[in-house]
């Protein structure tokens, strides 16, 4: 690996770049994505965002939003911007398998590489990195990329700041997840200092549902929620038949887990959802319980200890079954 303070003299001169992120892309991915898009293109640098996927609609408001070009809806022009790339920055995911198809194509283009990410168990495709899995997101990387590598603070405009801003309030749970530092409040002040509106991101994130989702999460909660007591465990499963009467789109079951974790006791909460291709699962513990354990021995994912995914091409009752099925194995874990 190549010592990244480089980066310095490699982006003095205008060079073309490509931003990507993991697939269907959360706050963090979107928020570190377009912070970095906002202070490159200060820099006279030719940059586009490439997604693998659409994301949720409450974060199109996000400055340079409309710069953003999705790989499943513009095949080529993502191709073309991949392949002529001088540089492409890889950020909030670390193997190649989390951008799709994507992936085979920035594993061939000549660019440099870059990654940087929070997440566990990097591969070993990049050439430059700035990785540290205790950051709260991949927001506060870039913002200590931006002040202390590139040492370019005075280029945290207010889109910016918007954008970082974004992602560590998303990715740190709105500042109340274990990894939410003293120093972490710090990088936050200064992003509102340098004029991120904090309430009102706050506002156009958590208060834009759509009345479907708000009664989707009702019926979640009502109907689909099973607590098993005798494991400290909740689970909440989710057919496509639901998704599609209340005409769910993408990011509106994000967040949906977290309701089974608010029960008192329970450590360890599931939302398995039938998507039209797979089962998608999403784990979220709490304290030192391995979440990410699970997905990884059991369902080809992985992810953070206290939040993780996975997937199964299995029919969905028989994914609930073995997600029921291991809760033994882990009962004195979750016990604790
Ligand atoms: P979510 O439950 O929000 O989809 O994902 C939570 C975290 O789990 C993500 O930040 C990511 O680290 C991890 N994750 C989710 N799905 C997968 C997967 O299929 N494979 C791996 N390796 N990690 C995943
Ligand atoms: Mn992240």
């Amino acid at each position: 690996m190549l010592e990244i303070t480089a980066l310095k003299e490699i982006l003095a001169d205008p060079k073309h770049i490509v931003i990507t992120t993991h697939h269907k892309p959360d706050g963090d991915a979107m928020g570190s994505s377009l912070g970095m898009y906002n202070y490159l293109i200060q820099k006279g640098h030719h940059v586009k965002v490439v997604s693998p996927t659409d994301y949720p609609v409450f974060l199109h408001w996000l400055p340079s939003n409309s710069d953003v070009v999705i790989f499943t809806e513009q095949n080529q022009e993502s191709a073309r911007l991949v392949e002529s790339a001088d540089l492409i920055f890889c950020l909030d995911f670390n193997t190649l398998s989390r951008i799709n198809e994507l992936g085979e194509l920035v594993r061939a283009s000549s660019a440099i590489k870059v990654m940087i990410d929070h997440h566990l168990e990097p591969e070993d495709f990049d050439n430059y990195r700035h990785w540290n899995i205790n950051a709260c997101a991949t927001a506060q990387l870039v913002y200590d990329f931006i002040v202390n590598i590139m040492q370019e603070e005075q280029l945290i405009n207010k889109d910016v700041a918007s954008c970082l801003y974004t992602g560590i309030m998303t990715d740190s749970g709105s500042f109340r997840f274990p990894n939410t530092t003293p120093e972490v409040h710090h990088i936050v002040a200064n992003l509102i200092n340098k004029g991120a509106e904090n309430w009102k991101i706050h506002q156009l994130v958590y208060d834009n549902f759509s009345e479907d989702r708000l009664r989707f999460l009702g019926h979640c909660l009502l109907n689909n929620l099973q607590v098993f007591r005798e494991y400290n465990a909740a689970m909440i499963s989710v057919t496509q038949a639901e998704l599609q009467q209340y005409n769910i789109e993408t990011g509106d079951t994000e967040g949906l887990v977290n309701y089974a974790l608010t029960i008192n006791g329970v450590r360890l909460a599931a939302l398995i959802i039938e998507r039209a291709d797979k089962v998608k699962l999403s784990l979220r513990s709490t304290g030192e319980f391995p979440a990410n354990e699970i997905c990884k021995k059991y369902f080809q994912g992985g992810g953070h200890r206290n939040a993780a995914g996975g997937q199964s091409d299995q029919p969905i009752a028989e994914v609930i079954e073995k997600f029921k099925s291991i809760l033994p194995e882990y009962k004195s874990l979750l016990l604790v």
